[in-house]
C-alpha cells in the first residue's frame, strides 16, 4: 500500500521545493552538517526568513501573521522542510507557536490574539511551559501553584519544574489554582505571565547528557494583568488539555520521515562497522524498519483525521506511545552496533532533541547523546504508562483505573488526605 496525496498537494509541494531552492545556500546538506555554532546562527537567520515570508505559523490566518495555508498545505510544507533538513522555527517555537499560539488562536479573545500572536512570531515574546510541579506531573490536576486577584492583577505563588528552555524565555504560560475549595480538575486557571519581573526566578537543572535544557521556575508574588487569562477563570483544565493535544498530535507528518532518515543513517553505520553481517543485528534492523513503516501508516491515519477537520484527541496518544518506545529500541541498537565506541563517544554530539538533524555525521557522540535523550521521549508530554491509560480508557473504553485521591472532595481535602 502506498498512499498518495491529492494532486493539489503535489502542486503545492513543488512550490515549497522551489522556495527552499531559492532560499537555502548552495550545496546545502542539512542543518546537521553544520557545526553547532554555525547551526545556531543559521537557525536564527532562517527563522527570520520564515517570519518575513509568513511561514513560521503557516496555518494561522494572515491577519495574525500566518500564511493562511490549508491543513494539507501545512503538512506538505512540514514534510519538505524536514526532508531538506531545515528547521521550521527557533528553539522555543514549539512553545511559542505550536502550543500557546495555537491555544490562544483556539480559546483567546480577539484582543489576546491581536496582542500575543504577532509578538510570538516576531520573537519579541519567547515562551515556555509552566505545567509540571514537584507533586504534579502525570497527575497534573494535583498542581498547587496558586493565583489570587489583587485589584487589576493576579498574584502568583508556587513552583514549576522541568520548564524546558525557561532560561531563554521571557513569557511563561502557567496553570495555577484559583479556587482551592473546588474539586481537583476545577478551580484551575490558564495564565499568560511575563517572566521579566522580580517575582520569577529560573534555576537550571543539569541533565544526564550534561546539558541544562530545563529548569525549576519559582513564583514569589509574581504579577500578571487581570486579562491575561486564556478561557474562563477556573476553567483552565479544558484549555490545558487543548494545548496538550497540540503537543501530542502534530508530529504525525514529520516523525515517520525523521525516523526513516535516522534509520538509514544507522544502516550506513552498520555497514561501515561490519555489524550488518551479524544475523542478530540484521534481525533487529529489520524489526526497526518494519516499525518505521507501521509508524508511517499510523501517521497517515492521524493526518487523515486532521485533514478531515478532526481535532487532536486521546487517539493521538497511541502515536506518541509508538514513536517514543520505538526510539528507545533503535538507539539501544545503535549503541550495541558501536560497542565500546559508545562508552567513549567522540566527534560531534547530537544537535537535535529527538533523532539527530538531517546531514549529521555518523559519529559515536551523536548516537550516544541521542540514546540518552531518547529516554526522555517516554516521559515528556505524558509518560508511556499514562498514554496507555489514556488509550485504554478513552479510546478502547476499558474500565478506569482506581483513583488515588478522592475526585469528589475539594482539592484541599485531597491534599490533606
Ligand atoms: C525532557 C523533558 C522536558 C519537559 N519539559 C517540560 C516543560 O517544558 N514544562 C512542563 O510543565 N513540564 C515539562 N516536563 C515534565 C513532564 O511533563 C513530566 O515529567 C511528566 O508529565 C511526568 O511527570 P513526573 O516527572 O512528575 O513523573 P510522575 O508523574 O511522578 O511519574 C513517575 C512514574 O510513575 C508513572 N505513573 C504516574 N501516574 C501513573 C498512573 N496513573 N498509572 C501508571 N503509571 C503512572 C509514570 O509513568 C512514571 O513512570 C518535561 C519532561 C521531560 C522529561
Amino acid at each position: 500500500m502506498d498512499p498518495h496525496y491529492p494532486p493539489e498537494a503535489e502542486r503545492f509541494r513543488k512550490e515549497v521545493k522551489a522556495f527552499l531552492d531559492d532560499h537555502l545556500p548552495a550545496g546545502w546538506q542539512g542543518i546537521g552538517a553544520l557545526d553547532p555554532d554555525a547551526a545556531r546562527r543559521f537557525t536564527a537567520d532562517w527563522r527570520n526568513t520564515l517570519y518575513q515570508e509568513g511561514l513560521l505559523a503557516p496555518s494561522w490566518p494572515k491577519e495574525y501573521g500566518g500564511a493562511g495555508l490549508s491543513p494539507l498545505e501545512q503538512v506538505v510544507a512540514a514534510e519538505e522542510f524536514y526532508r531538506a533538513g531545515v528547521p521550521t522555527g527557533g528553539p522555543n517555537d514549539d512553545f511559542s507557536i505550536q502550543m500557546v499560539g495555537n491555544t490562544i488562536l483556539h480559546w483567546g479573545t480577539e484582543e489576546q490574539k491581536r496582542y500575543f500572536l504577532p509578538r510570538a512570531l516576531s520573537g519579541e515574546h519567547v515562551w515556555c511551559q509552566g505545567y509540571s510541579e514537584p507533586n504534579a506531573g502525570s497527575d497534573l490536576a494535583n498542581l498547587a501553584t496558586r493565583a489570587e486577584l489583587d485589584g487589576d492583577e493576579w498574584v502568583i505563588n508556587g513552583q514549576k519544574i522541568w520548564t524546558s528552555m525557561a532560561h531563554v524565555a521571557n513569557w511563561i504560560f502557567v496553570l495555577a489554582r484559583t479556587d482551592p475549595e473546588a474539586t481537583k480538575h476545577k478551580g484551575i486557571t490558564f495564565f499568560l505571565v511575563p517572566m521579566d519581573q522580580p517575582g520569577v526566578e529560573v534555576r537550571p537543572i543539569k541533565m544526564m547528557t550534561g546539558w541544562s535544557e530545563f529548569n525549576e521556575t519559582f513564583f514569589t508574588d509574581a504579577r500578571t494583568p487581570k486579562d491575561h487569562v486564556v478561557g474562563a477563570v477556573n476553567a483552565g483544565w479544558s484549555v490545558a488539555m487543548t494545548l496538550l493535544g497540540y503537543e501530542r498530535g502534530e508530529a504525525a507528518a514529520t516523525f515517520p520521515i525523521m525516523f526513516r532518515t535516522e534509520l538509514d543513517r544507522l544502516l550506513d553505520l552498520a555497514r561501515s562497522t561490519g555489524a550488518a553481517g551479524d544475523p542478530l543485528i540484521r534481525q533487529r534492523l529489520a524489526w526497526c524498519y518494519s516499525k518505521v513503516e507501521i509508524m508511517r501508516f499510523l501517521g497517515m491515519r492521524t493526518l487523515t483525521k486532521f485533514l478531515a477537520g478532526g481535532e487532536p484527541g486521546p487517539a493521538e496518544s497511541s502515536f506518541k506511545l509508538y514513536w517514543s518506545e520505538y526510539h528507545k529500541v533503535v538507539t539501544e541498537l545503535a549503541v550495541d552496533i558501536l560497542g565500546a565506541a559508545a562508552m567513549a563517544p567522540s566527534g560531534r554530539v547530537a544537535t537535535a532533541f529527538r533523532a539527530d538533524d538531517v546531514g549529521a555525521p555518523n559519529d559515536s557522540a551523536s548516537w550516544a547523546t541521542t540514546f540518552l535523550m531518547s529516554r526522555a521521549g517516554t516521559i515528556y508530554a505524558g509518560s508511556s504508562q499514562v498514554q496507555r491509560n489514556i488509550v485504554a480508557e478513552m479510546v478502547l473504553g476499558l474500565p478506569k483505573e482506581p483513583a488515588v485521591a478522592s475526585q469528589k472532595g475539594s482539592w484541599r481535602q485531597a491534599q490533606a488526605g
